[in-house]
């Protein structure tokens, strides 16, 4: 390439060498999808036990079909924003149909979940305002409330003690009329573990905070009808704002807020990350409702049921996580040493698996680790490999082929 006389290849070349050396260095892979469980990678097929489609429905006939007559119908894309001229009638049904879903007024598309973070939470919170989050929310969640420009305060993972205190010290200092948000997913994208939703909401109310909770990793796996971990707990008249994706068990793309209708109209009027941005193509609007009504059908809940079992068959290999009871598809298996992960990820790899290693700044330096999904598109014999391949391949689990065994002769 050119040199440019700017400088920036140099600053680019030393920081990616300075990204090699912690063992930090990120890079795209092609994959080429084979079915719902098996991609192509190089040549290879491998097993796919990192992807977010929890369901298998990115790669479902039925949705395919629903998505080819749309496009049919609307075109590949929406032409313009949803406030110039790009809502569609898709739009307007997708968001009756997400409504009706999580037991709202009212709910808005957006074009990803990370879109509807950073969306909501600035239209909704400002400099005047305190936002509490869970020390382990996502990406989207912390910079949509750094761009709000609120005051941040974190609580350590589901420390009830301390988001206690913050909320009273938020309530203490500064204006009357500022807003106290509390922030925190459902079920934990890096950890597959749950909040404690029903004593949150209660903190919440106690000091009367606002509560947005992101279902992204929740919805479609737990509660009835896959409707998320607050309508399993009976919440959804308790929570203001519920968030979440359409990107991952809903097979699709798309993020989405479901709240009262006020709440609904404001953010039409303030989300800039929706005015200013072309609205989804109707037919993907079209096809997130079609998901949304078969993971609410008898076919959802087979999916769910195979998903389940899956993950019954793997857990005794992770030993007690506390996770036995939940019916989430995300299983860390934690590694420490960044390094160790990628060369573990790369073992694996080699096996015919793909599970990425995660690392800093996705998760704390030192608790780098292999995130294992589980899908409904995996076949009991594939998790059987896996186990095989996992007990010779990552010595973190040494000590586990007993227990599973143990488990087994009990
Ligand atoms: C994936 C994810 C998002 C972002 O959703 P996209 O639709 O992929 O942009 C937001 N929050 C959490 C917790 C997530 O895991």
């Amino acid at each position: 390439m050119q040199e440019t006389g700017s400088g920036i290849e140099h600053h680019a070349a030393l920081e990616l060498a300075a990204l090699d050396v912690a063992g930090l260095r990120r890079s795209l892979r092609t994959l080429v999808p084979l079915s719902g469980s098996q991609v192509k990678w190089h040549g290879h097929p491998l097993l796919n036990f990192s992807s977010n489609d929890y369901l298998g429905l990115s790669a479902c006939d039925e949705l395919r079909a629903v998505m080819t007559e749309a496009i049919g119908r609307y075109g590949v894309g929406a032409g313009a924003s949803r406030l110039v001229c790009g809502n569609h009638a898709p739009h307007e049904e997708l968001e009756t149909t997400l409504a009706a879903f999580k037991g709202t007024e009212a709910a808005l598309a957006f074009s990803s979940g990370y879109a509807t973070a950073l969306g909501t939470i600035p239209a909704l919170c400002g400099s005047n305002d305190i936002i509490i989050l869970d020390k382990l929310c996502h990406a989207s969640l912390i910079d949509a409330a750094k761009l709000s420009g609120a005051t941040i305060r974190i609580f350590p993972h589901n420390h009830l003690e301390k988001l206690e205190r913050l909320l009273l010290n938020a309530r203490k200092v500064g204006d009357v009329n500022k807003r106290i948000l509390v922030i925190t997913e459902s079920i934990f994208s890096m950890d597959g573990d749950a909040a404690l939703l029903r004593e949150i909401v209660e903190l919440k109310d106690k000091y009367h905070a606002w509560l947005l909770v992101d279902e992204a990793h929740a919805v479609g796996i737990l509660g009835p009808q896959g409707r998320g971990l607050i309508a399993a707990l009976g919440l959804e008249k308790r929570v203001e704002l519920q968030m979440g994706t359409l990107s991952k068990a809903l097979g699709v793309s798309g993020g989405y807020l479901a709240a009262q209708r006020s709440v609904i109209d404001l953010l039409i009027n303030k989300a800039r990350s929706l005015i200013y941005s072309t609205a989804p193509p109707p037919a993907l609007a079209a096809t997130a409702s079609a998901a949304i009504k078969l993971v609410q059908s008898p076919v959802g809940d087979a999916l769910r049921i195979k998903l389940m079992q899956h993950k019954q068959s793997i857990l005794p290999l992770l030993g007690d996580n506390n996770q036995a009871n939940l019916p989430a598809a995300i299983l860390p298996i934690i590694i420490g040493d960044e390094t160790v992960a990628v060369n573990t990820s790369e073992a694996l790899l080699e096996a015919g698996f793909l599970i990425p290693a995660i690392r800093y700044p996705t998760v704390a330096r030192g608790t780098a680790r292999l995130r294992l999904t589980l899908s409904a598109a995996h076949e009991a014999q594939q998790i059987e490999g896996l186990i095989t391949s996992l007990l010779n391949l990552v010595p973190q689990l040494h000590g586990s082929k007993e227990r599973a065994l143990k488990k087994t002769t009990e």
